[in-house]
């Protein structure tokens, strides 16, 4: 069999490293066989390594191939959903656990970045731009309640006129800045910590997809086409790309795929023309734009979704309009990539985790947050192995309703509501 590639995109072709992991073959008993080579597999046995376990990893295709390798690399403060909204869903304690352990996972990444010496092009702010003139009071309230209740000051309103100086667009009704929000190079970060797994002694496995996991209170025998491997632990780690292997997690989470283009580079001039800071953007649509620029100073744009099983035919075509719409100005720039990933999502866009019988881990569904959420996911799941599972139930009784339908009839629910919304935006509601 001929190794899989990674997609073709700027990342793919910026990567600082070509990966190459064996293919399983034989047989291996260990303690933890992680599925799935994104953040959230390769942190978990990262973390699982480190407290001593011996960990098997089998990873599909290539290690950072799915949405970890592909995406906007926006590392956003927080949840998905505001604290406030948060307090009101979940009570006060159990929010501002959620509120610490984002700002542990910020410190936990870059503390992985720098201990592993990975260079990912991680550097600061995030704005969260005002898409409709009625999203403004809603920021400035949460920025209120963030400054004041959370004691976070990274984070400050700009108003219309000062966001015109920092962003070359008339797009928006102001923003909010998150000086302590980040983006980075997401398949190098991923990579960066595939290494980290091999010197950990991790034995991790590409071109190995697990075909079959199968449980009783003996352990857990997970098979892939030319391998098996006998585990007292397993933590799947699939994502939007679960399909068929774990029947039980699928109706929880909704795959949808985004899409990203990165343009011809427009020099440091260029560049700084667009976005003065060498910030990220994110818009308030629900269909959300995102944006930055890369360390070659192209600009990195990803806007527009599908809900279906195929990519759009001609990618560049279809996210160049919604980059035109921000940046009329780039009309003439060349588009040299155009490639889509898969993420999953939940009904309430918080993260799904769980524990099934004989020791089976997941966390999935990470509703567009899972840069910043899945290192933690894999370091908390690493706790929880180890039978400290206090800080894994935060998250695990989130309620984390099946989406209607189950995983057959999910599709038209959501498409409709997708295509609801996606119009509103278009109408600027
Ligand atoms: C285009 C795009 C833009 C995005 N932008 C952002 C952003 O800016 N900020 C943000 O926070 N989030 C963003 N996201 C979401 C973010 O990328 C994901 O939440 C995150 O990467 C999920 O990581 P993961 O490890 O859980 O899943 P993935 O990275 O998808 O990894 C799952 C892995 O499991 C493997 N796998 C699946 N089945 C099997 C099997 N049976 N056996 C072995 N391996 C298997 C797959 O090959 C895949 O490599 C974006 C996603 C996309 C697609």
């Amino acid at each position: 069999m001929s190794k899989p590639m990674h997609t073709s995109s700027y990342y793919a072709a910026t990567a600082n490293y070509d990966s190459d992991f064996p293919q399983l073959a034989g047989e291996l008993t260990v303690d933890v066989c992680v599925i799935g080579g994104g953040f959230t597999g390769l942190s978990s046995a990262l973390h699982l390594a480190e407290r001593g376990y011996s960990v098997a990893l089998l990873e599909g295709q290539r290690v950072g191939w799915g949405a970890s390798g592909r995406n906007g690399g926006l590392v956003c403060t927080g949840q998905r959903k505001g604290q406030g909204e948060l307090e009101e869903m979940l009570g006060e304690e159990d929010a501002r656990r959620l509120w610490d352990y984002a700002e542990e996972a910020k410190a936990t990444m870059r503390g992985l970045i720098d201990k592993h010496d990975i260079q990912c092009d991680y550097k600061p702010g995030i704005l969260t731009c005002a898409y409709k003139k009625s999203h403004m009071p809603e920021i400035r309230e949460d920025v209120a309640h963030m400054n004041g209740k959370y004691g976070y000051d990274a984070m400050r309103m700009v108003e219309k006129d000062e966001l015109r100086q920092m962003l070359a667009t008339d797009m928006y009704h102001g923003a909010c800045l998150d000086t302590d929000a980040a983006h980075l190079h997401p398949l190098n970060y991923a990579l960066g910590l595939a290494k980290a797994c091999d010197q950990a002694g991790v034995k991790i496995f590409e071109g190995s997809p697990a075909q079959s996991l199968q449980s009783n209170t003996q352990g857990n025998v997970i098979r892939t086409e030319k391998g098996v491997i006998r585990a007292n632990y397993v933590v799947v780690a699939c994502n939007g790309y679960l399909g068929r292997l774990e029947p039980r997690m699928a109706p929880k989470i909704m795959p949808i795929n985004n899409f990203m283009i990165a343009t011809e580079p427009l020099g440091e001039e260029g560049a700084r023309a667009l976005i003065r800071d060498d910030v990220a953007i994110d818009a308030t649509k629900f269909v959300v734009d995102y944006y930055r620029c890369s360390a070659d100073h192209r600009l990195l744009f990803g806007g527009g979704e599908n809900y279906s099983s195929k990519f759009p035919s001609d990618i560049k075509s279809f996210v160049r309009k919604y980059m035109l719409d921000v940046f009329p100005q780039l009309k003439d720039a060349k588009i040299d990539y155009g490639w889509g990933g898969t993420l999953a999502i939940t009904l309430n866009r918080m993260p799904a985790f769980g524990r099934l019988e004989n020791n089976i881990f997941y966390a999935q569904g990470f509703s567009g947050q899972g840069v910043l959420l899945t290192t933690m996911a894999g370091k908390v799941i690493a706790e929880a192995v180890s039978g400290t599972a206090e800080r894994f139930d935060v998250f695990a009784r989130i309620p984390t309703p099946s989406f209607p339908g189950g995983t057959l009839l999910r599709y038209p629910g959501l498409v409709a509501g997708m295509l609801y919304y996606s119009m509103l935006d278009k109408l600027g509601k």
